[in-house]
């Protein structure tokens, strides 16, 4: 069997090319496919931070508080979810960045100490923290501000560093996405491994663009025993940008990293990449999609924390625990309370109980001598995605369901209308929406139970049973922990003064 042949035996298998759909591919694929789309999302953003300076202060009445925190977050775990990471795809950050990429096009390398995901984690703590403090759901002209900031630092960024920085390593929203898009039904990958052996550019992650036309002649292999055949490509001033992110598409395991841009598509010059479908979260089960870093596993298994005491903000209990720092340890301070609570709860927490559940496990399992405490939780990390997912699912969905029609009246109102209130003003009912997260947090966890056993196979084979345990014994917390809060009355944020 050739080293071709070979490579071809071990691709996963595809499923279909959603780029030969006949409208959809076309569109997407096109060179200004992705473009049209960021320009929507832009047009989106520039009204949100034009409503949030100049329009009414008010939660439920502006555009600033209702678009982002109420419905683009219901909207983004639904699109992961059913498709992949569209958000990415559509993001109006990124249009600052191509300005800049051009700019930046021998630009330095992003630090190498930084060059990790824990930035991310960081930069996600800092998000949902002063979401907290400053209240951003009631706030306008602040979340206004954060749309200026989010536009300025992903332009400061790709205009100083040479890959996708702002993408990669530092945007909260993009994190999140890349994280839950694992468990995505699409992904990108190469039609043949053997083109891929016989290209010399790898333009589709190093781009097609040259300060002056060139051209190349690469061979490329039909199949076994047949003739290749020579391919021109073409480099020069109007070539295409390779990977933002440096992913080689030949060996993409993961969707981890991929903002779903499709510059690859559009720089290969051998029409060998393309977006297919998959089975949901196929990443997940398999040993060797993620690199086994700590960052990347505490990313994964801080994010379902985060969703935990995300939600945990918005309930009674909060309130109560707020008062018992305050009259026992005496803070009073609103922030420190919520840094003090947030760095326990998005942190230290998660942190210790990956590590503790990682020695326990190898400990039951007498298997402590062969694998390290990084490579334990790096296995099990995956199984934490659809869980952390269900409960982000089960509170996004919960806002959006709660008022799906607020947008009209608000949009009517930026637009200069009279917002017509009454019709719009419904929503669904509460028990329709408690089904709805109960079946995301059972479906979650059910998931992820399904995913640690296999890691637990993999790990421990006849003793799996051992080394599954206490992976099991924090899903089940975790999944009870959130039914507890869900079934608590929520803050109605965004809707508060319409909805009561
Ligand atoms: S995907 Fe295209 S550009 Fe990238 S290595 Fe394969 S053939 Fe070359
Ligand atoms: S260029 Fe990179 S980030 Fe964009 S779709 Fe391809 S692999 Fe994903």
């Amino acid at each position: 069997m050739s080293e071709n042949s070979r490579r071809e035996r071990h691709q996963p298998s595809l499923g279909m090319d959603v780029l030969k759909l006949p409208l959809l591919g076309r569109l997407l694929r096109g060179r200004h496919g992705r473009l049209t789309l960021q320009l929507l999302f832009t047009i989106v953003a520039l009204s949100v931070a034009v409503d949030g300076f100049t329009g009414p202060q008010s939660a439920a009445r502006n555009l600033a508080t209702v678009a982002p925190w109420v419905h683009l977050r219901g909207i983004v775990v639904l699109a992961l979810l059913l498709a992949g990471n569209l958000v990415c795809m559509g993001c109006p950050f990124t249009l600052p960045r191509t300005l800049a990429k051009r700019l930046s096009a021998k630009g330095r390398r992003f630090p190498q100490r930084l060059r990790n995901k824990w930035l991310a984690i960081f930069s996600l703590f800092a998000l949902f923290l002063a979401y907290e403090v400053l209240d951003l759901w009631a706030t306008p002209w602040l979340t206004a501000w954060l749309v200026v900031a989010y536009f300025a630092a992903s332009f400061a960024l790709e205009a100083v560093f040479a890959e996708s920085a702002f993408c990669k390593y530092v945007c909260p929203l993009g994190s999140f996405n890349m994280v839950y898009s694992t468990l995505s039904p699409t992904s990108i990958a190469v039609k043949s491994p053997a083109v891929c052996a016989s290209c010399v550019g790898h333009e589709c992650v190093n781009g097609s663009y040259a300060p002056a036309p060139m051209i190349r002649v690469d061979e490329i292999p039909f199949a076994d025993g047949e003739a290749p055949r020579r391919a021109q490509v073409a480099h020069g001033p109007g070539g295409a940008l390779g990977c933002g992110t440096e992913l080689f598409a030949p060996q993409m395991r993961s969707n981890l990293d991929c903002t779903l841009c499709l510059d690859c598509v559009r720089a290969c010059p051998h029409d060998n990449v393309s977006l297919f479908t998959r089975s949901p979260g196929a990443e997940l089960s398999r040993a060797d999609s993620w690199a086994r870093r700590w960052d990347m596993s505490f990313l994964v298994i801080a994010l379902a924390f985060m969703g935990l005491s995300n939600a945990f903000g918005m309930v009674p209990p909060y309130y109560a625990l707020q008062e018992w720092l305050a009259l026992n340890l005496g803070i009073s301070s609103e922030f420190v309370a919520l840094l003090l609570i947030f760095s326990l709860g998005n942190l230290l927490l998660p942190m210790a109980i990956a590590v503790s559940a990682a020695y326990l496990g190898r400990s039951l399992t007498r298997f402590r001598a062969r694998d390290s405490l990084r490579d334990t939780v790096a296995a099990f990390a995956p199984a934490f995605a659809p869980l952390g997912f269900g409960i982000w699912f089960a509170h996004y969905s919960f806002h959006l369901l709660a008022s799906p029609g607020l947008i009209v009246p608000v949009i009517q109102e930026f637009l200069g209308a009279v917002g017509d209130w009454q019709r719009w003003s419904f929503s669904l009912e509460p028990n329709v929406i408690g089904l709805m997260q109960l079946f995301a947090l059972i479906g979650g966890f059910l998931w992820s139970m399904r995913l640690a056993q296999k890691a637990a196979l993999r790990l421990y084979r006849r003793k799996a049973l051992l080394g599954l345990l206490p992976w099991a014994l924090v899903l089940l917390l975790l999944m009870l922990a959130a039914w507890q809060l869900f079934t608590l009355p929520m803050e109605m944020r965004g809707a508060l003064e319409l909805f009561g």
